[in-house]
């Protein structure tokens, strides 16, 4: 489930649709949709979903069977919320984002009350390995304690190129992992542009 409306302007975001875009749905029939499928499982995305905790509280009041995630940009803080998601996949920006000096303050409460639920993703660029590094030793649970996925930047650029692009950052990923000392590191391109290119929704 995308929630629209975002607190940051990252250049590299995808989803900039769903900065202003978007149909205002009642608690209510969002929670008949979602019974609608077979699954129960929920993934709440954005934008940046924590824009709307009071509403998002009240919908998951409907939803006691379901497994919740939640994907979130770190820059809110929301614990009571927060502790009702069995996981939270947290993604500070690395430089290439260009929303300047990201406020990691607030990340840290995020690994500091919910490691044993926290994923992190860190979109990489080229020139963000260096960030990386340094964020690594900031904080040396993650990719430990704390899952960490490394996803090559898509720069909007044609679907060969990103393969391209991904071949090339897989070897300098390789090259830092053994550095890193850490064992839960995933590289994870982009899947869902591979499979659905830039399809909207998925
Ligand atoms: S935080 Fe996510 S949704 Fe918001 S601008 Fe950045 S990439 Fe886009």
């Amino acid at each position: 489930m995308r929630l629209a409306g975002c607190n940051l302007r990252c250049v590299t975001c995808d989803t900039a649709y769903a900065w202003k875009e978007g149909d205002e749905v009642s608690v209510q029939v969002l929670q008949e949709q979602l019974e609608t499928f077979p699954c129960r499982y929920l993934v709440v995305t954005g934008g940046e979903p924590l824009l709307q905790a009071r509403e998002m509280v009240r919908l998951l009041d409907l939803l006691p069977s379901w497994t919740l995630a939640l994907e979130t940009n770190a820059t809110l803080w929301e614990p009571e919320i927060l502790g009702r998601f069995s996981v939270v996949t947290a993604s500070p920006k690395l430089p290439s984002a260009g929303v300047g000096p990201f406020p990691y303050g607030v990340f840290s409460r995020y690994v500091e009350a919910f490691s044993s639920r926290l994923q992190v993703k860190l979109v990489v660029g080229e020139g963000d390995w260096k960030a990386v590094d340094s964020l690594l030793k900031e904080y040396p649970s993650l990719g430990i304690e704390v899952p960490l996925v490394i996803q090559p930047l898509d720069r909007g650029v044609s679907f060969s190129q990103y393969q391209g692009e991904v071949g090339n950052m897989v070897e300098t990923f390789l090259q830092r992992v053994g550095k890193w000392e850490r064992v839960d590191v995933r590289f994870l391109p982009q899947l869902h542009k591979i499979l659905w290119g830039r399809e909207r929704g998925r």
